[in-house]
């Protein structure tokens, strides 16, 4: 490529260009799918043969994909090809209930890892940084997606895994990283250690960059951390069924992730009548893989809700942006009839300066009666034993939190650093409620 911001000649492709190959993938993909006993019975359950789908005005006639689907036919169900040309095998990190499988054969590990590097490099990652992951390596796809991803760019690259936070400041230190890819809990984890040990990340590192994704965050988080660690971070959006990392990427512009549109055919459906909706309204984001030769999933219902923003990219790439994910259909709460996503009390929480960026909701039985606590820490910038002021604090949220969720919640100001954080993706609601 010559021109210096991309890394795939398909980022600067136009939009005509762009559906071309969409078309001619998608045909090929179909055609693939009638290697797979699933897909076989799926398009003769619908009166559907492959020589129905011939451009993507076709697409609505394929039935959906669901991850019910990739359960009933666990472990190797859905798969397209002989598992003999499969390399590798991933799962989901089970967070919504049994984990699924995902294989790969070596083309689709190659693949991956150029949408993984495309997006490291959309951001300003070159070889001569050194790029330090702090994902679990294993079976969730954080691990090895970003590390063949920096690997084939050219990063010298850390595969430091989880936990440890002190080893992981040392290698901070000692190997001089310039980009981290963290989940946003884990990102504070690592600044309130830095702040335990007296390390100033601006005066001691030499980091530049954060890659933050694997779970939904707000604008309000991001700053903070952007703030706290004294680097620009990037939303990444991903999930193991797609492939893992590298579906969706924030450009420099920083304002909605790139969706790799050579890659995945994106639709936005209403998620009662599986309807589309109109661009810029949210719904359940569906995808069809269109590169992939394993396990391809045609109209997969991701249950990830969002919308695509409308209008073009500064940055020049014609590849649509999803907006931060609001949460997935299933984290939401049902509070006394009312509908309400962690991420509306999270965006609240992050208006005061006062507060960190960790909380945890809990719902509970009292008397009969539902209710909500939020318990959230207290920013270590904050030295106050005065109670009267915590508890004027704690009466303002309460009150921003009932204009937002329409329910009173009973707000409980903890001290930085003392609700427990979890390994791998963080834990923001307890249901202790009485089930009748
Ligand atoms: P699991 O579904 O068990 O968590 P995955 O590791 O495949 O397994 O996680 C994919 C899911 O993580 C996505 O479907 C989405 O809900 C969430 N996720 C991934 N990236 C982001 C992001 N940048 N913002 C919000 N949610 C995200
Ligand atoms: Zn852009």
């Amino acid at each position: 490529m010559t021109d210096e911001r991309f890394f795939n000649a398909e980022e600067a492709y136009s939009r005509s260009e762009l559906e071309a190959l969409q078309q001619e993938r998608l045909r090929a993909t179909v055609k693939h799918c009638m290697n797979s006993p699933f897909y076989r019975e799926r398009f003769r359950s619908a009166g559907l043969s492959q020589d129905d789908i011939r451009s993507l005005d076709d697409l609505h006639k394929i039935p959906f994909t669901t991850k019910q689907d990739l359960r009933d036919t666990y472990p190797f169900g859905i798969a397209s090809v002989p598992l003999g040309d499969c390399t590798r095998l991933h799962s989901s990190s089970g967070t919504t209930g049994n984990p699924t499988v995902i294989l790969h054969t070596a083309r689709d590990l190659d693949q991956w890892a150029n949408a993984v590097a495309r997006c490291l490099w959309m951001v300003g990652c070159r070889p001569d940084d050194v790029f330090q992951n702090t994902s679990g390596y294993g079976m969730f796809t954080g691990g090895l997606g970003f590390q063949y991803g920096a690997e084939k760019l050219g990063m010298l690259t850390v595969p430091a895994a989880a936990g440890n936070t002190l080893r992981q400041l040392k290698f901070f230190k000692d190997f001089r990283t310039t980009v981290v890819h963290a989940i946003p809990s884990y990102a504070a984890r690592l600044y309130e250690v830095m702040c335990q040990q007296g390390i100033d990340p601006r005066r001691d590192l030499s980091l530049r960059t954060l890659v933050i994704g694997a779970e939904p965050h707000s604008e309000d988080t991001r700053r903070r951390i952007e703030d706290m660690l004294g680097v620009k971070a990037y939303n990444s959006f991903g999930m193991s069924e797609m492939m893992g990392p590298g579906v969706a990427f924030e450009c420099p512009g920083q304002n909605g992730m790139h969706i790799w549109e050579d890659y995945f055919i994106v639709e936005i459906v209403d998620p009662v009548t599986l309807e589309p909706v109109p661009d810029g309204e949210v719904g359940e984001l569906v995808l069809t893989t269109i590169n992939r030769e394993a396990m391809p999933l045609l109209r997969y219902r991701t249950r990830d809700l969002t919308r695509i923003l409308p209008g073009e990219c500064p940055c020049g790439r014609v590849h649509r942006r999803l907006d931060r994910m609001k949460g997935r259909s299933d984290d939401m709460i049902i509070l006394k009839g009312v509908n309400i996503f962690p991420i509306q009390i999270e965006q609240v929480l992050m208006q005061f300066s006062e507060l960190a960026t960790d909380y945890l909701i809990t719902l509970q039985t009292l008397d009969d009666n539902d209710g909500m606590t939020v318990e959230v820490e207290i920013s270590e910038k904050v030295l106050t034993d005065d109670y009267s002021a915590l508890q004027k604090l704690e009466k303002e949220i309460t009150r921003c939190l009932r204009d937002e969720i329409l329910i009173t919640p009973k707000v409980r100001l903890v001290p930085f650093g003392s609700i427990p954080k979890s390994e791998g993706k963080a834990v923001r609601v307890k249901d202790l409620r009485k089930q009748y």
